[in-house]
């Protein structure tokens, strides 16, 4: 894990753009870090699927099918999809819910920086899949999750229950389609075996702007 970049992110997150934490802040971080770290159970399911695409938006996979423009753009050139899910366990919610009764300020920057590791633990394992796949000569898009662009997020209930995720680990989904633990992650990513140097950190972090496959 990029400790510098969970710093950075929880940093953005708790709307922090150039100027710099004073010492007080800074040891706020270190000790929310610290109990993080004791509380997090990072855990991950993933599998490997064949993919159709119809039309300009039709997709359809093993585990949904669904209309989707802005997926369908990104996985233009894709046969294959990568379905995963990643948790960070149910310990950091039950720290936030601790410290959400007892010090909000605390609760504030350990759900930020709660985030910003399950992020960075999906950059990790996207990191290492991506060289994997490279290995064998494919090569895999920036990761899309459910909700984003038109993407549906009713598919959330097809990769969490296709990936056995409850069974798995321990990621469920409300009625309401909220994830349980709250800190979790799901997303298809697409495999080409056409070349296509993508960013881990996204679309959003890749300076190429005129690419086809960018997710808007
Ligand atoms: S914009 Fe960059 S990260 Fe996004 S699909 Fe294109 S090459 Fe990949």
């Amino acid at each position: 894990m990029d400790n510098e970049r969970i710093l950075r992110e929880t940093l953005r997150y708790l709307g922090y753009r150039r100027e710099r934490p004073d010492s007080r802040v800074e040891a706020l971080l270190a000790e929310c870090r610290r109990e993080l770290d004791r509380a997090v159970s990072f855990r991950h399911v993933k599998r490997e699927m064949p993919l159709t695409l119809t039309g300009e938006a039709g997709i359809c996979t093993d585990l949904f099918m669904t209309e989707s423009r802005s997926l369908a753009k990104n996985l233009k050139g894709c046969d294959r999809l990568l379905v995963f899910a990643a948790t960070a366990g149910i310990g950091a919610d039950q720290l936030i819910q601790r410290y959400e009764r007892v010090q909000v300020s605390k609760a504030v920057v350990i759900q930020a920086m709660a985030a910003a590791m399950i992020e960075e633990y999906c950059d990790s394992l996207n990191r290492e899949w991506k060289e994997a796949f490279r290995r064998e000569g494919r090569y895999l898009r920036p990761r899309f999750s459910p909700g984003y662009g038109d993407f549906p997020l009713e598919c959330q209930k097809a990769l969490i229950g296709g990936l056995e995720a409850g069974k798995r680990i321990g990621l469920t989904l409300t009625d309401s389609l909220i994830m349980m633990p709250s800190k979790s992650v799901t997303a298809v990513i697409g495999i080409s075996s056409l070349p296509a140097d993508c960013f881990v950190e996204g679309c959003e972090a890749c300076g190429r702007t005129d690419c086809e496959y960018r997710r808007e």
